[in-house]
């Protein structure tokens, strides 16, 4: 199904967040794409607990409650977000941007908005080439349907929070090893302890010290070999591999869709923050110009240019007028103030 709007986001980042309400308040309709499951880019992601000092007029907020005062602050707008999605393709049709997505969702937009940090944050995946050919077959960096791994033998890889979890979770049902290269995990120490625990009740196997060294199989999986830092060899027989090692951020299809890149950012006219492309915006960590600062306030204003610079080709037949929230009574029905005078 075709969604038509005015304007595609790309990032919930606090950046995209915030062109979100300078797009609403001229009145123009958006849809945000971010490839993560949840809102909040870098901030959510990367640093949720740690106080930020440098947001104009809020001394001290967390990386959690600022996403969260941007997404009360664009509530009038019911903006749809397509979470756990990616922007792949797009393509310049009839004055339109036709834009494609991971999971096969298509937008018609006039513009798009790229508020795409250092770009999207992809699984860290196992440096063997030969684990490309199972990859999403019996190799995976996330779960998405864990009843594929009922009274199978599943191998995890990782030490953080999410192979803690995913061991401890799937050994209920399934045959677990649980393979780390250090003898410390990183996760929380409740999740630790269950896993030494489950690990004395030979509910999980725990292999420290190991890491991935070759995989065999021709068109489904048989075994994994791990190397001890000892350099003894152990093969698994397996059904299933894991890994979970942590997020990369990649600039990914951007790179592709025919912009100026300077590295892995995008210059930008600071005019109205449009590319070389007309009608598509960047805003935020990806864009590039002199004097740009990584910064989330400068993000704020580059969105609020970059909103005002779509409006050209959602509504060509139209003047922008320029507009203070406090006094303009389009902007505040936009909002749905009520007004008691
Ligand atoms: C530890 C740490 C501390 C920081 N502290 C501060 C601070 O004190 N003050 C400050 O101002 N800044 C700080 N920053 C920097 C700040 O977080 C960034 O400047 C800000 O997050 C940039 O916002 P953004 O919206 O441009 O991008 P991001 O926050 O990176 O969000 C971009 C989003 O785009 C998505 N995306 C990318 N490509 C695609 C695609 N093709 N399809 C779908 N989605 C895509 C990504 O998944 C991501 O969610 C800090 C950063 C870090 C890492």
């Amino acid at each position: 199904m075709m969604i038509n709007t005015d304007v595609l986001v790309i990032g919930a980042g606090p950046t995209g967040l915030f062109s979100v309400h300078q797009l609403g308040i001229i009145g123009l309709k958006c849809e945000v794409v971010d490839n993560l499951d949840k809102i909040g880019g870098q901030c959510i992601e990367l640093y949720p607990d740690k106080p930020i000092y440098d947001i104009p007029a809020i001394p001290e907020c967390t990386g959690e409650e600022l996403t969260k005062n941007l997404i009360e602050q664009i509530k009038p707008f019911k903006t749809k977000f397509h979470l756990s999605d990616r922007v792949e393709k797009i393509n310049y049709e009839e004055n339109k941007w036709l834009i494609k997505t991971n999971k096969l969702k298509e937008f018609r937009a006039s513009s798009i908005i790229i508020a795409g940090g250092v770009g999207s944050f992809e699984p860290r995946k196992f440096t063997i080439k030969e684990c490309e050919k199972f990859e999403g077959k019996e190799i995976f960096y996330s779960v998405k349907d864990k009843t594929i791994f009922k009274n199978k033998t599943v191998s995890i890889f990782g030490g953080g929070d999410s192979a803690l979890d995913w061991a401890i979770e799937l050994s209920a049902n399934s045959k677990v090893q649980l393979i780390h290269r250090r003898d410390e995990f990183r996760g929380a120490q409740a999740s630790v302890d269950k896993v030494k625990k489950l690990s004395t009740e030979g509910k999980i196997e725990l292999l420290t010290q190991y890491q991935l060294s070759a995989i065999a199989g021709d068109n489904k999986l048989q075994s994994i070999s791990i190397k001890h830092d000892s350099e003894t060899i152990k093969k698994i027989e397996t059904n299933y591999v894991l890994g979970f090692f942590g997020l990369v951020m990649q600039l990914g299809p951007i790179a592709t869709w025919g912009l100026n890149l300077d590295k892995k950012t995008i210059p930008v006219n600071t005019e109205n923050f449009e590319t070389n492309q007309k009608g598509i915006f960047a805003i935020g960590d990806i864009c590039a110009y002199p004097g740009k600062l990584k910064l989330i306030l400068s993000g704020f204003h580059e969105g609020a240019l970059a909103a005002r610079g779509c409006f050209k080709y959602a509504r060509p037949k139209e003047k922008l007028k320029f507009e203070f929230t406090t006094t303009s009574k389009n902007v505040q029905s936009r909002l749905g103030v009520k007004k008691n005078d």
